[in-house]
């Protein structure tokens, strides 16, 4: 009875708020069959050299829900973190990137792409995270050194030690490490300093005004600077125009992803893309 009461009268008080709640847990009950139900798609956007030849691909996630459409992952991301669902809904993401990768290996077009994979802060701090990379590599006969963890800021601050303890352990088995929206964090370059990257990822919100905002193409150009400095690859996403591609490959930057090259696509798609 005080339950319903108190439903009430959040509903009395903001029925707005009321019906966010609802939508919420309409979707948090829907996302919860979703796997089950086969309702998750890849998407691959390609990622090019200076030369537009295609380097690899990063999959990336939608959900065909059947009355809402295609939902983006910025609609059910955050909430399959918080319910934990991003476990097996990121394992399902790994382990159908690494089935296309060890498919990709029989044809001379396809065979050298790399594909990289985003991991959540709660997917990465599992405790059988890396037994869950070994187990998928192995199942699926990928090749590691084609697979690149995409990590976020968010993920090393939640525990720094336990971050580099497990990335050093993927790394053993070949695998690379991104390191996603980078400059959007809030991890000091003394944290990021002690985790084994491969690739700086430069987060879009910098390219987007480069060719206008000095401080963005400070921002850049010192990010570019300092990711050869370190030794790391470096790579731009979100590049949707040609002014902003000749910038960054004028500063050093020499790979790309974004819509000037192609937006995310099905796998049919980026097949035919290929050609
Ligand atoms: P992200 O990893 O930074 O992915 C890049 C996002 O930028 C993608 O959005 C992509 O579609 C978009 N994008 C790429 N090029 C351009 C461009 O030229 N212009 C603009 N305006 N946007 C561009 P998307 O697919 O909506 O994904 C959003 C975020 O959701 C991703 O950001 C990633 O953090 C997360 N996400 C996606 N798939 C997965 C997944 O399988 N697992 C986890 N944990 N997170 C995922
Ligand atoms: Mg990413
Ligand atoms: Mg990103
Ligand atoms: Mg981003």
């Amino acid at each position: 009875q005080a339950k319903a009461a108190g439903r009430n009268a959040i509903r009395f008080f903001d029925p707005q708020m009321q019906t966010a709640l609802d939508m919420r847990a309409d979707l948090e009950a829907d996302l919860r069959h979703a796997l089950e139900k086969r309702q998750f798609r890849l998407y691959y956007q390609i990622q090019v050299d200076r030369l537009h030849r295609p380097l690899g691909a990063e999959v990336l996630l939608r959900w065909a829900h059947p009355e809402r459409g295609l939902v983006f992952p910025d609609q059910f991301i955050p909430l399959a973190e918080e319910t934990g669902l991003i476990v097996p809904i990121g394992l399902w993401v790994l382990e159908t990137a690494c089935t296309q990768l060890k498919a990709w290996q029989r044809d001379a077009l396809t065979r050298d792409l790399t594909v990289a994979v985003n991991v959540s802060a709660r997917q990465f701090h599992q405790a059988n995270f890396v037994a869950q990379v070994q187990r998928v590599l192995l199942e699926s006969g990928a090749p590691p050194a084609q697979l690149k963890l995409e990590l976020t800021e968010s993920v090393v601050l939640e525990n720094i030690e336990d971050t580099i303890g497990k990335m050093h352990e993927i790394k053993k088995l070949g695998v690379s490490f991104s390191m996603d929206d980078f400059g959007t964090g809030y991890s000091s370059l003394s944290q990021l300093k002690r985790l084994p990257l491969d690739q700086i990822k430069i987060d879009r919100s910098f390219v987007r005004d480069i060719a206008f905002d000095s401080n963005d193409a400070a921002i850049v150009h010192a990010t570019i600077a300092m990711s050869q400095a370190l030794g790391l690859n470096v790579i731009a996403e979100g590049v949707e125009t040609e002014a902003q591609r000749e910038f960054l490959d004028h500063h050093g930057c020499h790979a790309f992803q974004g819509y000037l090259f192609s937006k995310p696509v099905p796998l049919e798609q980026f097949e035919e893309l290929l050609n």
